[in-house]
């Protein structure tokens, strides 16, 4: 394994901002992490670099994640786990378990990045999140160099969240993660955005994880820009979460104001919608600005630089807190 010195890092972040690491390393298995850590600490670890805004150079050591391997570790009648390895191709593992006819993620189509990065936030999509199938992942305690089985509560998983973003952030490398997933009686759900009206107009006559997924990379391909296309790192905020009381003020104020109902008393507002309602929605400003069929999403038109993109996001949320009094967070991991 080679540390390479000062590597660009445009080709490995899908916002396509250039930046550039001190120190470069790629790892394909968890004993040259190991060799690693006796050398050096990571400044960061690299998944598809498709949830990551970099607005300087990382002055430090940049790891790649190249773990690969897909191992069916239990298996019954019913269901199955399988075990990934984190460098693994999101998308293509989702491919991989509707060809082997495992059910669970097929909502999750299209999603870029790695295995390894799906926990940190825990990845969500028409309806399903990943700590709807998570068993438990595998990762490596930097700081001790040993490494640790988390089991699902252990992750803290909420929306766009888990421990590995709050309280542990930055303490782990994440090796593997193992996933159950149904072999019969697939939970099939497609209530969620327009999934049964594409069914309908695909003319699907019988409907199976292969369908929904083939719907669901059907929406998403005409409603978000491709990061070969267009630099971009999907949605740059969150949705806000509020309670429904606080929600009902804003509704008296706005009465067109969308909204999705959730469990306990709360209210989750599409963060697009709102920056949409600031007229933001397909607007250009210098080399950035937001996509022309989803203003959720902070798109670089060719050359702009980390910190213009940060510049706009300010100026969106400014405009948003501004009109609905709503502070919008980053979704994005920003550097
Ligand atoms: C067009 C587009 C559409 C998208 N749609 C969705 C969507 O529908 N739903 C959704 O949830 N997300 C979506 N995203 C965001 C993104 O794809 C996911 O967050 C994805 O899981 C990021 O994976 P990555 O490998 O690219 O992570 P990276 O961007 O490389 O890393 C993200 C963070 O995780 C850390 N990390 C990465 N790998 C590891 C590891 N092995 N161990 C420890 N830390 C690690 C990094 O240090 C960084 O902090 C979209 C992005 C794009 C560009």
């Amino acid at each position: 394994m080679e540390i390479k010195q000062n590597v660009a890092l445009k080709p490995y972040n899908t916002f396509g901002v250039k930046a550039r690491a001190k120190q470069f390393a790629e790892v394909s298995e968890v004993s040259e992490i190991l060799e690693l850590l006796n050398i050096q600490q990571p400044e960061l670890i690299l998944g598809g670099g498709s949830n990551i805004l970099f607005r300087k150079n990382i002055d430090g050591l940049v790891v790649k994640n190249n773990l690969k391997g897909k191992e069916v570790i239990n298996e019954d009648d019913q269901s199955v786990e399988v075990r990934f390895g984190a460098g693994e191709n999101w998308h293509e593992c989702v491919l991989w378990c509707i060809e082997k006819g495992y059910g669970g993620i097929e909502n999750l189509s299209l999603i870029p990045g790695t295995m390894g990065a799906a926990p940190m936030q825990n990845i969500g999509a028409y309806g399903v999140e990943l700590k709807d199938v998570f068993v438990s992942l595998e990762a490596i305690d930097l700081e001790e160099k040993v490494a640790h089985t988390f089991a699902h509560t252990e992750c803290e998983f909420g929306y766009r969240e888990s421990v590995f973003k709050t309280t542990l952030k930055g303490q782990y490398f994440i090796t593997s993660v193992t996933l159950r997933l149904t072999k019969t009686n697939h939970q099939l759900n497609t209530e969620y955005g327009a999934i049964q009206q594409t069914l309908e107009k695909m003319n699907v006559q019988n409907l199976d994880i292969k369908s929904i997924s083939d719907a669901v990379i059907q929406i998403r391909q005409s409603k978000l820009p491709d990061p070969a296309d267009l630099g971009n790192a999907g949605s740059f905020f969150k949705n806000p979460v509020l309670l429904k009381s606080q929600f009902e003020v804003l509704k008296a104020l706005h009465p067109d104001m969308i909204s999705y109902d959730l469990p306990d008393d709360y209210v989750k507002i599409p963060a697009g919608w709102l920056i949409e309602q600031c007229g933001w929605k397909g607007k250009q400003i210098g080399n950035t600005g937001t996509y022309k069929s989803q203003a959720l999403v902070i798109v670089n038109h060719g050359r702009a630089r980390g910190d213009e993109i940060w510049d706009l996001a300010h100026q969106i949320q400014d405009t948003v807190h501004a009109k609905f009094k709503i502070l919008l967070t980053p979704e994005v991991n920003v550097l």
